[in-house]
């Protein structure tokens, strides 16, 4: 048995195979996905809007391929720099500038060792809910 789980876009229920999406949803990204990739080679000047006006597409997904690093920008594709999501900084692809990452790394690190008390506090209430649910 399949893990099943909602496509994370469409809702729609499908077996899980580490990616978020559905089959259809899939492929309908790597559709565009190759549309995009093939006109920033041929239009190497040309800005995120640009790319989607001239195929009709939200730019919101050129954004994510970027920030997912699937799409990866040639030295010439200025016009299309991301901005770091911390410092504004232009990157070629991602959320973060390698600086912005490490730091956002070692507070992660730090955040993980702090003793969880609200955390056990938490449990007991949803265990107290639970009970009172079955009575
Ligand atoms: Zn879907
Ligand atoms: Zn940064």
């Amino acid at each position: 048995m399949g893990d099943l789980r909602n496509c994370r876009r469409c809702g729609k229920l499908f077996v899980y195979t580490g990616i978020p999406l559905c089959r259809q949803c899939i492929d309908e990204d790597e559709e565009i996905f190759e549309r995009v990739k093939e006109y920033i080679e041929s239009h190497p000047k040309c800005t995120t809007m640009e790319v989607a006006e001239a195929l009709d597409i939200p730019m919101e997904k050129i954004l994510q391929f970027l920030r997912e690093g699937k799409l990866e920008l040639s030295k010439e594709n200025t016009n299309m720099l991301l901005g770091c999501e911390r410092c504004g900084r232009p990157i070629p692809t991602g959320r973060y500038c390698s600086e912005c990452a490490s730091f956002i790394e070692k507070e992660f690190m730090k955040g993980l060792k702090r003793p969880g008390l609200p955390q056990r506090r938490e449990k007991e209430r949803m265990y107290t809910a639970h009970r009172r649910k079955k009575d």
